[in-house]
């Protein structure tokens, strides 16, 4: 696979992050008008929404662009996902004789502003990358009980909140909750002070589903991805998070990239999986490659300073793909739905360099980071922006992601203070 040409000439390029080859979905809207569909080409948008309206695209009886969402899409199916992509290709592909009729539908990006892609049905998050599972399992239990008995079995999840996922460039506010204290028995209540990220992709479920999944048939559901960052209070979790997993630690926030980048796009940067120490069920048994060769990176910009790339990773460290996260979610008969978000769990690299959450680069706050600013962190301070972003990199072009962008902003006063 090659660059493939766009007449939208700033697609055109090597290092852009939506050539033809990528055509990532998001939410838009632009001074006064209501959110709308849109697919990113170069550092255009194309509004698919009136481009449909327009009979430009004409997908079935019913329009499915005339909610800010692409939900109605993914309801539709495989066959029609296909189907608008090719349809998409032969609007911007360079010589398309239409290109006159959908000029008229760009927007630049640099005008929009981006909303939550599409509904979050339900948010699921796993635990499923080796080295993240090593390197908190070690710091919490020591390196002889690092990875629970089951972590080689099958992919550690458990319910979040769809509530609080937002798209990138939403202010996150730090959180107040019940933190452990120097001993087990004198929790105190305060805002967190030791807030973290944690660098994961999310898979967007396309295909609902009433049973048990194969592999296969969990890959088939996948609708795309997108980056996602899983803010996480560690003073609350570490208190609360025993023996259930963890809760309000998990529930003030979890940031998504604003554009889904789909399955089709990504299919010639799949890989496999790691090698297995012990060999899966056959249920979860890998169908083929089903990770994805995509660079990520964590930058940290502390209020009014420069950034610091903190990690540097890949997604294809994972040792749990999406689609086995997926068959594993389905195997008690749980139904599945449109919409339903799986984050992926922490991805990080065998390196200091790799880690994809602050926990694990400070090590648990006992070794700070030093940034280009000459500050140091532990863990996220006030006014701090934090970015995720990712790339797959092919012969002379590249797949972006659309960073996912986060800024923290402090507590608010005690929300049960007497006054
Ligand atoms: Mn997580």
């Amino acid at each position: 696979m090659s660059l493939r040409k766009s007449w939208v000439t700033s697609a055109n390029s090597a290092a852009h992050p939506f050539p033809l080859n990528n055509l990532p979905y998001g939410v838009f809207s632009t001074e006064d008008e209501a959110p709308c569909c849109g697919v990113a080409i170069g550092d255009m948008i194309l509004d698919v929404t009136a481009a449909e309206a327009a009979g430009l695209i004409d997908l079935g009886d019913e329009p499915l662009f005339d909610a800010p969402m692409w939900n109605p899409l993914m309801e539709e199916g495989p066959a029609v996902w296909t189907a608008l992509r090719a349809r998409l290709v032969a609007l911007l592909e360079d010589g398309a004789n239409e290109r006159a009729k959908v000029e008229v539908f760009l927007v630049p990006q640099a005008e929009a502003e981006m909303h939550m892609p599409f509904q979050v049905s339900e948010f699921t998050d796993f635990y499923a990358g080796r080295h993240h599972a090593t390197n908190v399992g070690t710091m919490f239990r020591g390196a002889e009980n690092a990875l629970p008995p089951n972590w080689l079995h099958l992919p550690i999840g458990y319910n979040g909140r769809a509530s609080s996922v937002v798209v990138s460039g939403t202010d996150i506010q730090r959180p107040w909750g019940q933190l452990k204290g120097p001993n087990d028995d004198a929790p105190r209540w305060g805002p967190s002070a030791r807030f973290d990220i944690e660098l994961e992709m999310g898979a967007i479920v396309g295909m609902a589903s009433a049973g048990p999944l194969s592999v296969q048939e969990a890959d088939d559901a996948i609708f795309g991805y997108v980056l996602l960052n899983d803010w996480s209070a560690r003073d609350i979790q570490a208190w609360e998070y025993q023996p259930l997993g963890p809760f309000q630690a998990k529930a003030t926030a979890t940031s998504i990239s604003p554009w889904i980048v789909t399955k089709a796009a990504l299919d010639p940067f799949r890989c496999e999986t790691p090698a297995r120490e012990v060999e899966l069920l056959d249920h979860l048994k890998d169908c083929g490659p089903m990770l994805y060769d995509i660079d990520l990176e964590v930058g940290l910009t502390p209020d009014g300073g420069s950034e610091s790339v903190i990690a540097r990773t890949n997604y294809k460290e994972m040792y749990y793909s999406s689609a086995q996260q997926l068959a594993h979610h389905a195997t008690s008969g749980c139904p599945m739905n449109v919409g339903d978000l799986l984050g992926s769990g922490t991805i990080s690299g065998p390196e200091r360099g790799n880690r994809g959450s602050l926990l694990e680069l400070s090590w648990g706050g006992t070794e700070p980071l030093e940034l280009k600013t000459g500050e140091t962190r532990s863990f996220i301070e006030d006014g701090d922006t934090l970015v995720l972003k990712g790339a797959a990199k092919g012969k002379g072009y590249c797949l972006g992601f659309g960073d996912c962008v986060g800024t923290v902003l402090p507590a608010l006063n005690d929300p049960f203070a007497k006054s």
